[in-house]
């Protein structure tokens, strides 16, 4: 099993790599830059160097960064989403510095502008991205997009709207898609049931095309199905419950992607959803 676990970046990039491996990831998801903020400190050659390093030592593929929360390509505020576009250009470009196989990001929320619209505005942002960016980078890095809970105006709770997106970059290949469990049984899917991941397997084929999935997000839902609420639970803690995901781990369509962990354990704790997830496995 492919399996990450979203660790901290505190006192360097490369100190990621081993806090995964000690609680038993092969994988890993990280930040590149304060998720927080628009700022990012300067990325040294030498702590690039030590990253690569770890990652050999310490054996851990793929490796996947998660674009910070502040990034709206979906903005009709003009500042906003140039901001929101030289963000992601730069933390594609740090992405592939370290030779991170994938960059995550939310596509955004429209904020009362309609869906249509903001669906408009992130394939018109990849679109200046691709065009403005080395095609080295997108070699190395490539873009997913997250479904979404469904929240406020956000857009990607439908697998229609994240095809709708996909539809209108004109260098799609770049793209990818990342699912998330919390997100999905959120929006629509009941993952409680083999049914329900039967049906979201089947919806994202139709509209989409399941070798555009590349990444999972494992998190469990403190909410019901179909609430548009996004919170996290702990793997079996949820309402999603350990049945859900021993289904979702061990699906003959999923099993051999990476399964990434978001749901953090205070750093001395033993990390209960690895071993769970480990035991689920089958
Ligand atoms: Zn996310
Ligand atoms: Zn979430």
């Amino acid at each position: 099993m492919i399996l990450g676990k979203h660790a901290s970046i505190a006192g360097g990039i490369d100190k990621s790599l081993k806090r995964a491996a000690e609680i038993g990831c092969n994988s890993v998801q990280i930040f590149v830059k304060n998720p927080r903020g628009w700022k990012a400190r300067v990325l040294s050659d030498a702590e690039v160097e030590r990253f690569k390093i770890n990652r050999k030592k310490y054996n851990i593929n793929p490796v996947v960064v998660h674009a910070a929360y502040l990034i709206n390509l979906a903005s009709p505020k003009q500042e906003l989403w140039e901001k929101s576009i030289s963000a992601l250009k730069m933390e594609l470009s740090r992405s592939a510095r370290l030779g991170a196989e994938y960059l995550i990001f939310h596509p955004g929320s429209h904020t009362g502008s309609g869906i249509d619209s903001g669906i408009k505005r992130i394939a018109e942002a990849l679109n200046i991205i691709f065009s403005e960016i080395d095609d080295s980078l997108t070699e190395k890095t490539k873009i997913l997009l997250e479904n979404t809970a469904g929240a406020g105006s956000s857009i990607g709770q439908d697998f229609s709207e994240l095809k709708a997106i996909i539809d209108k970059v004109e260098q799609s290949e770049k793209l990818g898609i990342c699912i998330d469990s919390c997100h999905a049984f959120a929006a629509k899917y009941n993952l409680q049931q083999k049914s329900g991941l039967n049906k979201l397997l089947s919806d994202l084929d139709d509209d989409i095309g399941l070798s555009m999935l590349k990444v999972i997000h494992l998190n469990d839902s403190k909410h019901n199905c179909c609430e548009n609420k996004d919170e996290h639970a702990h793997i079996g803690e949820g309402k999603i419950g350990e049945n859900g995901f021993k289904e979702l781990i061990n699906h003959p369509k999923l099993k051999d992607l990476p399964f990434i962990l978001e749901t953090p354990w205070f750093e001395d704790e033993v990390d209960q959803d690895v071993i769970l997830l480990e035991k689920l496995r089958y």
